[in-house]
């Protein structure tokens, strides 16, 4: 019987693992397969405090050392499925040593961690050029685009604030979407419509990025929306110096569908999510639908799911802010809250 077993292995599994650790609770975390998270995926890190410079791969391997240097046992496996229903906690893994087989493990406490993926549009040279021109991240790597030319592909909001954030470094912005219009909310798109910055490309796909070593330019499909007819569709090619996948993002929280209470973009609600949620004036409905479920919330762990005992965070939770450093702190108050619910 473990007292908590972490879920997910990238900054914020990791950090809240070395609290939980130095606590003398024994933390188990399961870092999941690929292990690593996001940071996996990214080269060059400069906004994590302390650290003026460093590889993303670079990076998880010093968080891993730091909590093995206290005891934590990682182990590289996907939890597959889980029995929150009662406590303690069942989570399961696929048997190394028996094919087809589970391997059981009991909790008393689950401290969520599993992260987010970013949606790429599947092109084989955004995988080449990632890191090198092609990022997910106007946050992270805008910064790298100073006076340069970029393009933003996408309508929702993420692609608004990605092309907005990317106005403080680059000269030009080119948003390029797919229909004639926005699916955005309206403040956002009036803010990016009145940028002298930003220019959109409508009715319009990027089908190949180029470039040998790094993003030169991209190739754009122009044609009727909401379908790009070959027939009259039209070819061009557009120099960039970056470019911005922002279509979205997907919590890696399928796994939990209907044994804790997940927002409809399967992001985890968390006591203060829902707290938070119901601040927002916007949308009544989905007000009174939060409400209905405050009750099984605690308000005394802001990180607590919908289940006692069972806490989240990092990008599994925050939809908005996504930085390493934001899960890192998100993890490091859950694990400050696990130690108390135990204590308690
Ligand atoms: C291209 C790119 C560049 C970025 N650059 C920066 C940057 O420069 N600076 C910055 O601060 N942030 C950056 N970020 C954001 C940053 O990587 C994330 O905010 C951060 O990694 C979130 O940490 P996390 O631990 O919550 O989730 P993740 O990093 O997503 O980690 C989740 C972990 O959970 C594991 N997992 C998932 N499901 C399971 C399961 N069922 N069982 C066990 N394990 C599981 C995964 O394998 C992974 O180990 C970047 C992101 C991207 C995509």
């Amino acid at each position: 019987m473990k007292n908590v077993i972490i879920i997910g292995g990238g900054p914020a599994g990791l950090a809240a693992s070395i609290y939980l650790a130095r606590a003398g609770l024994d933390p188990l975390v399961f870092a999941g397969s690929p292990p690593g998270g996001q940071l996996m995926l990214t080269s060059e890190v400069e906004n994590y405090p302390g650290i003026e410079n460093i590889l993303g791969p670079e990076l998880i391997e010093k968080y891993r050392k730091h909590a093995e240097k206290f005891g934590v046992k990682i182990i590289n496996q996907n939890i597959t499925k889980q029995d929150l229903s009662v406590s303690p906690f069942s989570l399961f893994t696929a048997d190394p040593d028996s094919i087809g087989a589970d391997k059981n493990y009991s909790t008393r406490s689950v401290l969520i961690t599993t992260g987010a993926k970013a949606l790429w549009l599947g092109l084989e040279s955004e995988t080449r050029l990632r890191g090198k021109g092609v990022s997910a991240c106007a946050t992270c790597d805008g910064f790298f685009f100073k006076d340069k030319v970029v393009g933003v592909v996408g309508g929702g909001d993420t692609a608004m604030e990605e092309a907005l954030t990317l106005t403080k470094f680059a000269k030009k912005i080119y948003i390029i979407h797919r229909k004639d219009s926005f699916r955005a909310s309206k403040i956002m798109q009036e803010r990016v419509l009145k940028s002298p910055k930003i220019e959109v490309i409508w009715n319009t796909v990027v089908e190949e990025i180029l470039g040998q070593n790094r993003v030169e330019s991209i190739r754009l499909t122009t044609g009727p929306a909401p379908v790009l007819l070959p027939a009259s569709a039209t070819r061009r090619e557009l120099k960039v110096d970056g470019i911005f996948i922002a279509i979205g993002h997907k919590p890696d929280t399928d796994i939990f569908k209907g044994q804790i209470e997940l927002d409809n973009k399967g992001y985890i609600l968390t006591t203060e999510r829902v707290a938070m949620e119901s601040f927002k004036g916007e949308d009544s409905e989905k007000i009174e639908n939060l409400k209905s479920k405050i009750a099984k919330f605690n308000s005394e762990f802001g990180s607590q799911t919908s289940v006692p005992g069972v806490f989240a965070a990092g990008d599994c939770v925050d939809y908005k802010y996504r930085q390493a450093a934001t899960a890192v702190g998100m993890a490091v108050a859950a694990a400050l809250e696990v130690e108390k619910y135990l204590a308690d």
